[in-house]
């Protein structure tokens, strides 16, 4: 059988593969080996869907917990704790035999030798490859974002954003002249889902909350802008939710303004392209993402030395992959979630959402344990069940299947239930919900702690 054949069974697995394995086991020793790097949504649902299949498992992940990113936004606005929407990977896997967990970051795939490097630590060898190292911020080069706004893609982004917001405030209350040049304002770039949600975050956090903490401080001039560069917020939802969302924003307080793009920001102002300039010390970027970085070093083998590197890329530098999710060339390798290019039958990519990553994940260990018993399962195929976006108390715009629109007090709940039952961890569902319900009857935000700040102190006396 050919090396890359993918007609794996188990036997001839255990005894075909090629180099040694570097971490002390030999290759007829040990089982058939998936190594799965990313334990976000595609790589723990890889993991789980392969409980009680006879192969070993290596989950992989840069951090030792899963982020629920969908609530990152509640954590930057100070509505739940970093550790109530994050999971430690070992608790996942627990109580699932076949797996082993690896706490490092890939630094290497060389996909000739069916190796892995990491940070630290020895290599791992596999047998099969899933990626699923998800997406990272993407500034598109304009000047200043990188080194001057706020991401929000990890949990680490959304404790800095809420703390730079509250030392804001808090350096506001001791020079109120400061507010003139912006230190209450937030510019949010991009109106997509994740900018609605923060823009509506924000509002209620000002306004109920921190108005109360700062009784002297004028908070009514705090501005929240909201700047997308389309005619119209939420451009995946229907015409109609996206105007919905936008009146039920405007009527919170929020300035959104269309038709604009964020050209530049130097950390005190937001240059806008038609000119605008807005004063302004937070800056968010919600306006882009693209591919994480193994997404080029696994494309640069596809492709070959001196080949097109953009041959095995797609839009926003996702790797280019087959029906079944497989890297070209090497059917051992699949890539899923935000990292794969992934096209439905009509040729359209399918979106970096959670339920993509998700069923890519169980898709690939369909395929995996399809082939120890030599059956090929049909392409990838996404089904979408709808999307959501929450704008506040009582406020959020759900589009399902079968044209259903939910909006207001109703689109709230479903939205509510949904990212509940989404949430890995029982425990992590009972503190969501004790805090939703909290902050429901007394309109408060617990969770708005500055911390850092002697470790900062530390850094500054060298
Ligand atoms: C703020 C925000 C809000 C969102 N809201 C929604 C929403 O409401 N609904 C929705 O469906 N989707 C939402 N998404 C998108 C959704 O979270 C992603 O589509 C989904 O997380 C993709 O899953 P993934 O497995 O591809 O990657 P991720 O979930 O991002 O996981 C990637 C994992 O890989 C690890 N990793 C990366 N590089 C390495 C490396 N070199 N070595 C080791 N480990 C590595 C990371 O630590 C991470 O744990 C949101 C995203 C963000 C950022």
């Amino acid at each position: 059988m050919a090396p890359d054949s993918p007609n794996f069974t188990a036997s001839t697995i255990t005894a075909r593969t090629g180099s040694a394995p570097t971490d002390g086991s030999t290759a007829l020793e040990r089982r058939h080996r998936v190594v799965v790097i990313g334990a976000g949504f595609g790589g723990v649902e890889t993991v789980k869907s392969l409980a009680d299949t006879p192969i070993d498992v290596v989950l992989v992940d840069a951090n030792n917990f899963h982020t629920f990113q969908p609530l990152l936004y509640q954590v930057a606005t100070a509505g739940l704790d970093a550790d109530d929407i994050a999971y430690p990977v070992r608790g996942v896997v627990q109580r699932q035999h076949n797996v082993d967990v690896r706490f490092g970051r890939v630094t290497d795939i060389d996909l000739a030798a069916r190796r892995l490097t990491l940070s630290d630590g020895p290599p791992i060898d596999y047998d099969e490859l899933v990626v699923s190292a998800g997406a990272v911020t993407a500034d598109y080069g304009i000047p200043g974002i990188t080194e001057h706004a706020f991401g929000l893609k990890s949990l680490d982004d959304a404790v800095a954003l809420r703390t730079h917001v509250l030392r804001q405030f808090e350096r506001a209350a001791v020079d109120p002249s400061s507010i003139d040049s912006g230190t209450l304002n937030v510019v949010i770039a991009g109106g997509g889902p994740t900018g609605v949600e923060l823009a509506g975050g924000y509002t209620e956090l000002v306004s109920k909350v921190l108005r109360r903490d700062f009784p002297n401080l004028d908070v009514r001039r705090a501005r929240i802008v909201l700047v997308e560069p389309t005619d119209r917020l939420l451009g995946a939802f229907h015409p109609k939710l996206s105007a919905t969302a936008r009146r039920a924003l405007a009527h919170r307080g929020v300035e959104v303004v269309l038709g604009e793009m964020v050209a530049g920001y130097d950390g005190k102002f937001v240059e806008l392209g038609g000119g605008e300039r807005i004063p302004c010390t937070t800056l968010v970027w919600t306006a882009g993402v693209k591919a994480g970085p193994l997404a080029e070093m696994l494309a640069a083998q596809c492709v070959g030395p001196g080949g097109d590197l953009a041959a095995g890329l797609d839009r926003g530098g996702r790797v280019r992959v087959g029906d079944d999710l497989t890297l070209p060339g090497h059917p051992e390798v699949f890539v899923i979630g935000d990292l794969a290019g992934a096209r439905d039958a009509s040729g359209e990519l399918y979106p970096q959402v959670a339920p993509v990553a998700i069923q890519g994940g169980r898709y690939v260990a369909g395929v995996i344990r399809g082939r120890l018993d030599g059956s090929t399962p049909p392409r990838f195929h996404y089904r979408d069940k709808g999307t959501m976006a929450t704008i506040g108390r009582h406020d959020a715009v759900a589009q399902l299947p079968f044209g259903i629109r939910l909006s207001g007090p109703l689109g709230w709940l479903s939205w509510l239930a949904l990212h509940l039952v989404m949430l890995i961890g029982f425990r992590n569902r009972v503190n969501v919900l004790v805090n939703w319900a909290w902050n429901y009857v007394t309109y408060d935000r617990a969770s708005r702690l500055i911390v850092g700040e002697e470790r900062r102190a530390r850094d500054r006396a060298g």
